[in-house]
């Protein structure tokens, strides 16, 4: 598989950094799941659970989910048997309190982290990113209407489902997001340098760009 015997990575980054597009890609390449808090919760609300209906409200406010919900969303799901050589996280952790959970759940499961992959890009940029973000509600693959259109301009290459814009994505709540973001997520880079485990790359470039600079941090999926 690779040089790793397993491969446990945080993608951390803004709202837009990429983060789920390159989870998608490097989730192909090196066979280990794509685990997103967004897309679990988001999951939640499309069925109508009693959770799903408590966090809608927060998330449409760019607001965080409580801890103890993302927390056992991630024990639950990191437990799970594909999870065994290796996980790429999108969107958790997502400030100290949750790296501590999320520390003892992979001692627990005898797992070690072993990268940090920073997206770094500017918030104005960010900006940009967000409010052409369209998404297939069916099999939640990532468009932008400029930077990444469907082969029509409006569905899904994949599913022929007409694409939607997310609820959060509007200029008041790409604000608070990119606020917090800042507030409680970004001191996580400081926690994990101390660590060693910090790579930062350019998120600026074209999305194959960035897939690039990772493998080359990361080294190939096809070495060793
Ligand atoms: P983004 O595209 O902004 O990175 P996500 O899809 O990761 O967004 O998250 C969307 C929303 O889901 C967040 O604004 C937040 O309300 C909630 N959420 C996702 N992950 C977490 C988390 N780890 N802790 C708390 N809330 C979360
Ligand atoms: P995140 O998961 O970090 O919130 P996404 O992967 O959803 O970010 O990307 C946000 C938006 O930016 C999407 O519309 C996506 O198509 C677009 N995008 C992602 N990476 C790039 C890139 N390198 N260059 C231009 N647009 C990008
Ligand atoms: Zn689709």
């Amino acid at each position: 598989m690779s040089i790793y015997r397993s491969l446990n990575l945080i993608l951390l980054g803004p709202p837009g950094s990429g983060k789920g597009t390159q989870a998608k890609v490097l989730s192909e390449k090196y066979h280990i799941p794509h685990v997103s808090t967004g897309d679990m919760l988001r999951d939640e609300v499309r069925r109508g659970t009693g959770l799903g209906r408590q966090a809608k409200a927060i998330m449409d406010r760019g607001e965080l989910v409580p801890d103890e919900i993302v927390g056992s969303m991630i024990l639950h799901r990191l437990d799970k048997e594909d999870c065994a050589r290796g996980v790429i996280l999108d969107g958790y952790p997502r400030n100290v309190a949750q790296a501590g959970v999320l520390d003892g759940i992979l001692a627990e499961l005898g797992r070690t982290l072993e990268r940090v992959i920073v997206i770094d890009v500017d918030d104005e940029e960010i900006v940009r990113r967000l409010g052409g973000r369209r998404s297939c509600p069916k099999c939640g693959r990532v468009y932008h209407l400029v930077f990444n259109p469907p082969r029509d301009g409006k569905t899904c290459d994949d599913c022929g489902v007409a694409l939607v814009q997310r609820d959060d994505d509007r200029e008041d709540v790409i604000r608070e997001r990119l606020r917090l973001y800042h507030q409680k997520t970004a001191p996580l880079i400081e926690l994990y340098e101390k660590r060693g485990l910090i790579v930062t790359i350019d998120g600026s470039q074209p999305v194959e760009g960035v897939t690039g600079s990772i493998i080359d941090a990361l080294g190939s999926p096809l070495s060793a």
